[in-house]
């Protein structure tokens, strides 16, 4: 049996690549410091790639209520959902997310050891070995073959592998919370100060959240109140409100930043680990779990040894412009935002902007709907690079779905065309799926990876190109 991959960080991204990895049949070791799960109830807006994401591993289901969020902006200026058939947004508390990503890693066979701490690591040539704080001897060492770092915004895995980041633009700092009763009215509102939110969340219950930027918050060691977050509205609204006892309060702050790089030799990072901005963007949580399940896969090749030349590379190759894209969607947004009096005129301008269907559809999928650069110069339209979408299928064993084929953990060469002639060998590295044609497939033939992504598609009966990109994701056939 190979060592595990640690992971380092029981948070949502590290919880999903282990279960990735279980998927696998790969064993991990997930260390996570905090001894319990997060006590709040931080909604996350949860999009349609992740519901793919989740429907392909039979998650959705347990996740039990899920209402729909239709309310999407950019920096505060409302986007029309309704516009794009393909997107929705559901909300989702991350607890619950946590909560279910844990127990079905641990059903896969992951051993997550809660209130065990990364303190630090050493890498060589065949794997990596790690010291922890915790479990009953108070601290010990663990050997991995591989260590990620999922270990959140001031990840010790990033420093202590020498990884920088690079910092930019405002700095922000916000409470949210719910609360038992609040005496005031809905709101949603940019003010001078920064944002501003009131939902009325039914029996008399509230969402309360503030942002603020270029201020500094109380130290993190002070805890939240609710004194502070009065004086947080009195501050952006000139008001002062009467605001009852909280259910959970939360404070976050920060600035911008983005790891210089996602893998130093055997160390990767994932997740706020490597990527962190403010969370009015809506999206961290998503770009955090599409990095888990980008990195999942080709670890678990990794570890059994069928990992073509590059294959690990890829992972900062993709998830690294990914990283950037929602970093830079974030400081957009700050900038539409503030100093209010400064860009009122910019907001007027973007407000009549967002009525055109195309600005519509770029802004609502700005960092979710990510291509990566897989072909060789494929065409913008192509649909190479570009996750493949819910489609149902007829195949030769009954109505599926393209979401349903990836169940499995596979790859798959999805061949929609009769005439088409599969390559000798495929079978063996991936699953051969033939199924009718569709219109919104429109090719001979696809290479789906397991993360979804389409790494090759062909017209014809010829499968130009195919045999090369299946050396290029899944090895040769010998490693099979
Ligand atoms: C108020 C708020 C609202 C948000 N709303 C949304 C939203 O609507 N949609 C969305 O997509 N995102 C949202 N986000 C962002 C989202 O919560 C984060 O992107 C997500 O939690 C990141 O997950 P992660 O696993 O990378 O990091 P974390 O959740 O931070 O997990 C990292 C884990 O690592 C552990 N750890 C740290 N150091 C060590 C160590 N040395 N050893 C062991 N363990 C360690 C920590 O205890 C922690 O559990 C919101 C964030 C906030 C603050």
């Amino acid at each position: 049996m190979s060592d595990p991959i640690i992971i380092a960080g029981g948070g949502p991204v590290g919880l999903l690549l282990s279960l990735e990895l279980g998927r696998a049949g790969v064993p991990s070791v997930v260390l996570e410091k905090r001894p319990g799960h997060h006590e709040d109830e931080r909604v996350g807006t949860f999009h349609s790639r992740l519901v793919e994401i989740f429907r392909e591993r039979g998650l959705m289901e347990a996740l039990g209520e899920t209402p729909p969020w239709p309310a999407v902006h950019f920096g505060m200026v409302w986007l029309d959902l309704s516009k794009l058939e393909s997107e929705y947004n559901l909300l989702v508390s991350q607890t619950k997310i946590e909560q279910l990503l844990e127990s079905r890693a641990a059903e896969l066979g992951a051993d997550i050891r809660r209130g065990h701490t990364v303190t630090g690591f050493e890498q060589d040539e065949a794997g990596v070995t790690v010291r922890v704080t915790g479990g009953e001897a108070g601290a010990y060492e663990l050997r991995g073959a591989y260590l990620v770092g999922c270990d959140g915004v001031d990840s010790t895995v990033r420093e202590l592998a020498g990884i920088g980041v690079t910092r930019s633009g405002k700095s922000w700092y916000g409470v949210m919370g719910d609360f038992e009763s609040y005496d005031g009215e809905f709101d949603a509102g940019v003010r001078p100060g920064g944002v501003f939110g009131a939902l009325p969340e039914g029996t008399g219950r509230w969402r309360l959240q503030t942002l603020e930027f270029d201020i500094d918050g109380p130290p993190e060691s002070e805890p939240v109140t609710v004194e502070e977050l009065v004086s947080n509205i009195k501050r952006l609204t000139g008001e002062t409100k009467v605001v009852g006892e909280p259910l959970w309060m939360r404070r976050y702050s920060g600035t911008t930043q983005l790891a210089e790089r996602y893998q130093e030799g055997r160390v990767f990072l994932a997740g706020e680990a490597a990527h962190y901005y403010v969370p009015t963007a809506s999206h961290g949580l998503n770009t955090g779990l599409s990095d888990a399940v980008n990195l999942g896969w080709k670890l678990a090749a990794a570890v059994r040894g069928r990992a073509p030349e590059g294959l690990l590379e890829s992972y900062h190759a993709e998830r690294h412009p990914a990283g950037y894209r929602a970093c830079q969607a974030a400081q957009a947004q700050m900038a539409l935002i503030h100093p209010l009096e400064k860009v009122a005129a910019l907001r007027e301008v973007f407000q009549e902007l967002v009525g055109i269907e195309e600005v519509n559809r770029r802004l609502v999928t700005w960092s979710t709907d990510i291509r990566y650069e897989l072909g060789d110069g494929e065409p913008a339209g192509s649909l190479v690079g570009r996750r493949v979408p819910h489609v149902p299928l007829r195949t030769a064993a009954g109505e599926s779905g393209t979401g349903e084929l990836l169940g499995g953990g596979r790859g798959v060469l999805l061949v929609l065309d009769e005439e088409f002639a599969v390559p000798s060998g495929s079978e063996s590295r991936v699953d051969v799926v033939r199924a009718e044609p569709v219109a919104e497939l429109e090719a001979s033939a696809l290479l789906l990876r397991p993360d979804g992504y389409i790494a090759w598609a062909g017209s014809g009966a010829e499968a130009e190109g195919l045999k090369s990109a299946l050396d290029a994701w899944f090895g040769g056939a010998s490693g099979s």
